[in-house]
């Protein structure tokens, strides 16, 4: 099978498995997307959403936000663990948002990844989820499952974004990122998968996996 319609061939079964992707985090707006989204770092969405209720509770906007101390932040977001750095960044991603953006999340990379903890993936995951911008934030499931596909080299998540951009349509990215997240959850772990009852892989033989 050419590579071409190795990549058709995920994206269709990828589709019939999920075909309209939640996102997978908990929020009412922009700003709440965005802080759901830097508190995922290095955490589960489960944690994630498990932790925002109360903290939205007592301030779903950035002037709200500004009124907690970090103290107060950080009691409510430590099980989501880099409280500490966390806490800091969505006070002063909030101060900032107030005095430089009229109180609104930028639509534009450059402005996003200018805010205090958040990095070229948040940025992504804001400008697919919130502003519907074409974007493919990688992360280790999507970067394990390009390497073991053979759609990438696995040297870094910036490559696997590029090549992963290169293979698939603009117009299927922002799904399809969720769409590998469910499936590697579900059915492609780290550790321990079997080839030849996997949705994807046996359709392909053994040949093509963890090229
Ligand atoms: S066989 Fe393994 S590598 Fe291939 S998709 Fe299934 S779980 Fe992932």
């Amino acid at each position: 099978m050419k590579k071409a319609e190795k990549v058709a061939e995920i994206g269709r079964i990828l589709e019939e498995l999920y075909p309209n992707p939640p996102v997978p985090l908990d929020h009412t707006s922009n700003y709440t997307l965005l802080i759901a989204v830097l508190l995922s770092a290095q955490c589960t969405d489960k944690r994630v959403n498990l932790t925002t209720p109360e903290l939205f509770a007592k301030a779903d906007t950035p002037q709200e936000m500004v009124k907690l101390s970090v103290e107060e932040i950080k009691g409510i977001i430590r099980p989501c663990g880099l409280s500490p750095r966390k806490s800091q960044a969505i006070w002063d991603l909030s101060h900032i948002l107030l005095n430089k953006h009229g109180g609104e999340v930028p639509q534009t990379f450059e402005e996003l990844e200018a805010l205090p903890g958040v990095g070229h993936k948040t940025a992504s995951v804001v400008m697919a989820q919130a502003f519907d911008v074409p974007a493919f934030p990688v992360d280790t499931h999507i970067h394990r499952l390009a390497y073991r596909w053979g759609l990438s080299t696995g040297k870094n998540v910036d490559k696997t974004e590029k090549d992963l951009k290169r293979l698939f349509p603009k117009e299927i990215w922002n799904d399809l990122h969720l769409q590998i997240i469910f499936f590697g959850r579900e059915h492609c772990p780290a550790r321990g998968h079997d080839p030849y009852v996997c949705p994807i892989c046996s359709k392909f033989g053994r040949k093509t996996l963890f090229k």
